[in-house]
């Protein structure tokens, strides 16, 4: 798709572009990671999956983007660069729609059955499941689409059949009673992960407990007195004086009579409440605890509806909450209540839904994954798995040093149905790789399917590898596996990178990864949350729309670091669009002045003008500092880097600079210029395209060019022969000198068309100002017959605009223009930005970390720099001096 050069239009049209280039790499393979040959080293990554219910958020964009910057940049550096695309089947979040919509039907899940369900899940999925990935393409994602995969897919539940197979025949699944997280609304249990404990003003409510044989009571405080229903035991501490008399003794559960021990233990806190704790084990953490050390009687008494079971007697059938208010009014006339007060504490919610959380004891499958957490601590210990940025590696030693038993089973219908068949005859439960018809121990053919689903976490935990075709080995396993990076938010950092680093090493022997990178939360411009309630939220879709893709991608990119959240502004994202125009802008001057040239490849090092030799050597100093940032992952710096060059020192500068070999007579001169306008442009493309994707491939394609796409070119090199101390000095001098005096100009309201007269005290640079004079002339707009460049003059004008920089000083000898106070004025200005450059230098020079650690040439250029200052705060102080 070669572009006339001349064709290129006015502005840039995002709209027209995104779509047909993205089109355009799809179907010449580029997304392909075999492209770069069956010898280039493979750099992988796996798509954290979305669900397959979600909507775009700029959380999506985020990684997507940061993903897809680090899947080009290693495609440009040779690398055979794989991103395996996929969704998550997303259990509750994608049965709670279908359910939804069912009830919208007049009907219910319940109603229909699962396999109906199971069916209209399916249908639903083939219909809206292609949305989230439809516009994870329109963020410009180069995966490879060929290879994308689905958890439910046939390939990847043979592989969670295979996991739970495998870990349950070496005895890490078991089946057990636990304490688990009970959501009456969704009807399964959920994970710790998934519950969030919020604050709640609540009551505590004093009451006796009686005890049998004597006129005796005990009191008791609680926050949850219908859980009084299921008390097994009323515990105070070995060493509590008022109580030690009742231990051993038999309580009475008010009104219910049931008998119940007094104990003793070192749990209880003396100070909260009354000191005496009634133990509630089938509902209550803790108490399950303190059951399990003096072996009570576990008593459940809510249903999976959160109303209360037969065992809660006449309260059997309530809702929770009503039997709270029954149960109490009934104690109180029967004279057992106390009193009642305000209280505050903490309670458990679900994530998703918010509501109430009830600890309930239940049979779950679990996985004992105390020996895989080993593992991935000394897999992240040891290097072989390193976390970006490291702060995070404190909290993963934390969480899997205390790791507890996974909860892997749910309540749920849309999932990996477990793989257990349980005998109605023998009670033995058969697990296997192949459905069996049969029970395993007494050969019954009266079996049924375990009816529970595996929590999600457990197939996106395989992930890494099975999307590659694990259990078999297949090609791409043993190419692109372990995987090179793993890009998502630190917050699921347990959930999920956890549990695919133990999964990885327990059932591949391998880290599924070399590198972890955690990127940060996106909020509102003023650091809130983006939510619907407070509608702060910034639709990436409508973004695009209005801004295109480059421009939000490359505001998520630069306003990201490792681990941190960003603050995401409409006004940011207008910025850089302005700077895909910018860029536009810039080649669009330089198609217009090649005049049938395409100079490609390095420029020619002979015959140099300064600006030539200084524009080179900032370039590659440039890419120098890009790579290194890079090595570092600190992407977002990068690019602002590349933005500053490209806006300031190559397009507001050496542009300018350029039209006067431009439009000059010397042939030789203007081909230079040409090629090193489009080398500088080339290069910077090429490190800003995975950043900006669309609007450098579009321009690039009309620049002068090797080679068929950029998405596909080679990363720059550093090319240390351009490096040129002296250029950079020395065109640092006259930027300084020329945005002295553009200063000047602004200041008096000079015409921009009025040349105006120059006196120089150049000192040292006298001969290379006086080399530069053409140029000086027309950046200052000087008038070149009034423009004097001296060693040392004779006699500095009076009435005249004073400029110092570098040893140099410029005077501007506007006679009749001047105006002594507002020159003064100006004058002390500069001195004060002066002394404040001088204070951060002195500083700097007095830190002795940086004296002794940083390289001596910048130690150097350090002091250098503060003599200048120093000179010129002397130069304009004299100045001062002299007008007062
Ligand atoms: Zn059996």
């Amino acid at each position: 798709m070669d572009t006339r050069h001349e064709d290129m239009p006015k502005t840039y049209d995002f709209k027209t572009t995104e779509q047909r280039l993205y089109n355009w790499w799809l179907e010449n393979g580029w997304f392909k990671p075999e492209i770069a040959g069956p010898d280039a080293e493979p750099y992988v990554i796996s798509i954290p999956p979305p669900n397959v219910t979600g909507a775009l958020h700029q959380g999506h964009a985020l990684f997507v983007g940061l993903e897809d910057l680090m899947i080009r940049h290693a495609r440009m550096t040779g690398r055979a660069a794989l991103w395996v695309p996929g969704t998550d089947h997303a259990g509750i979040a994608t049965q709670l729609q279908v359910e939804r919509l069912l009830v919208e039907e007049g009907t219910s899940r319940k109603q229909v059955g699962r396999e109906e369900f199971l069916r209209r899940t399916w249908e639903w999925k083939e219909k809206y499941g292609g949305r989230i990935t439809e516009q994870l393409r329109r963020l410009g994602a180069s995966c490879d689409w060929d290879r994308e995969r689905f958890t439910l897919d046939e390939g990847l539940s043979r592989a969670v059949r295979e996991a739970f197979v495998r870990w349950y025949e070496q005895g890490l699944i078991y089946r057990g009673t636990y304490l688990i997280n009970w959501s009456p609304n969704l009807q399964t249990a959920v994970s710790d992960l998934e519950v969030e404990r919020v604050e709640q003003q609540a009551t505590l409510y004093y009451f006796t407990y009686p005890l049998m044989g004597s006129d005796d009571t005990l009191p008791v405080a609680t926050t949850r007195p219908e859980t009084i229903l299921g008390d097994t035991a009323v515990a105070v501490h070995p060493e509590d004086e008022r109580y030690q008399q009742y231990v051993g003794r038999t309580a009475l559960v008010p009104m219910l009579n049931r008998e119940i021990p007094v104990i003793a233990d070192e749990y209880v806190d003396r100070a909260f409440g009354t000191g005496a704790l009634k133990i509630t084990p089938g509902h209550d953490l803790n108490d399950y605890e303190i059951g399990q050390r003096h072996g009570l009687e576990i008593v459940n008494i809510l249903n999976k509806d959160a109303t209360l079971n037969e065992s809660a007697g006449p309260y059997a059938g309530l809702d929770r909450f009503t039997a709270r208010e029954k149960l109490w009014a009934d104690m109180a006339a029967a004279g057992l209540t106390i009193k009642t007060e305000p209280y505050t504490h903490t309670v458990p919610v679900a994530q998703r839904g918010g509501e109430l959380i009830e600890p309930m004891i239940s049979t779950q499958w679990f996985a004992d994954v105390r020996e895989p957490a080993r593992m991935a601590l000394e897999a992240v210990r040891d290097g072989r798995i390193r976390i970006v940025p490291e702060r995070f590696v404190k909290v993963w030693e934390h969480w899997l040093t205390n790791i507890q038993p996974w909860c892997i089973s749910r309540q749920l219908w849309w999932g990996h149905r477990i793989p257990a068949w349980h005998c109605q005859d023998c009670g033995h439960i058969s697990v296997a790789r192949q459905d069996p018809t049969a029970c395993e121990a007494c050969g019954s053919p009266r079996i049924e399917q375990d009816p529970d689903v595996l929590d999600t976490w457990f197939s996106s935990g395989l992930w890494p590898f099975s999307t590659l075709g694990w259990p078999d080995e297949t090609p791409d396993l043993q190419r692109y596996y372990p995987t090179t990076m793993m890009e998502t938010g630190y917050d699921i950092l347990f959930f999920w990178v956890a549990r695919m680093v133990m999964m990885g090493l327990s059932f591949t022997g391998k880290e599924p990864f070399i590198t972890v990178y955690l990127h940060g939360l996106v909020r509102d411009e003023h650091g809130r949350k983006m939510s619907k309630s407070y509608g702060n939220v910034i639709d990436p879709i409508e973004v695009m729309d209005e801004y295109g893709t480059d421009a939000l991608r490359f505001t998520l990119l630069t306003g990201s670091s490792p681990g941190n959240d960003m603050n995401l502004s409409i006004e940011r994202i207008a910025a850089n669009r302005n700077f895909a125009n910018k860029i536009w802008n810039a080649a669009r001057f330089l198609v217009g002045n090649l005049e049938g040239e395409t100079p490609t490849g390095p420029p020619p090092q002979e015959k140099l003008s300064l600006p030539d030799r200084w524009i080179l050597s900032r370039l590659n100093r440039l890419i120098e500092t890009v790579n290194r940032l890079f090595d570092g992952y600190l992407y977002g710096e990068a690019g602002r880097q590349i933005y500053e060059f490209l806006w300031g020192e190559y397009a507001d500068w050496y542009i300018e600079i350029s039209k006067v070999a431009l439009y000059g007579e010397d042939a030789a001169a203007k081909s230079r210029t040409r090629h090193i306008l489009t080398h500088v442009l080339d290069q910077c493309l090429r490190m800003l395209h995975p950043f900006i994707p669309f609007v450098t491939e579009e321009i690039w394609q009309h620049i002068p060019h090797e080679g068929e796409a950029l998405i596909v070119a080679r990363w720059p090199e550093v090319d240390e022969s351009r490096f040129d101390p002296r250029a950079e000095e020395e065109m640092a001098l006259l930027v300084d000198l020329i945005r002295g005096i553009r200063n000047v100009r602004a200041e008096y309201k000079v015409e921009p068309s009025r040349p105006i007269p120059v006196q120089i005290d150049a000192g040292d640079a006298a001969e290379m100002l006086a080399g530069e004079r053409d140029l000086f002339v027309r950046l200052a707009n000087a008038d070149p017959a009034a423009l004097v460049i001296e060693r040392r003059l004779a006699a500095a004008p009076e009435q005249a605009a004073t400029i110092s920089a570098s040893g140099v000083t410029a005077y501007l000898p506007l006679a009749g223009m001047i105006d002594i106070d507002a020159e003064r004025r100006r004058l002390e200005k500069e001195v004060e930005g002066l002394v404040g450059q001088i204070e951060r230098s002195e500083q700097l020079l007095g830190n002795d970390g940086f004296t002794q650690n940083a390289p001596a040439e910048v130690v150097q250029r350090e002091r250098d720099k503060l003599e200048e200052l120093r000179a010129s705060r002397a130069v304009l102080q004299e100045r001062l001096g002299t007008l007062s």
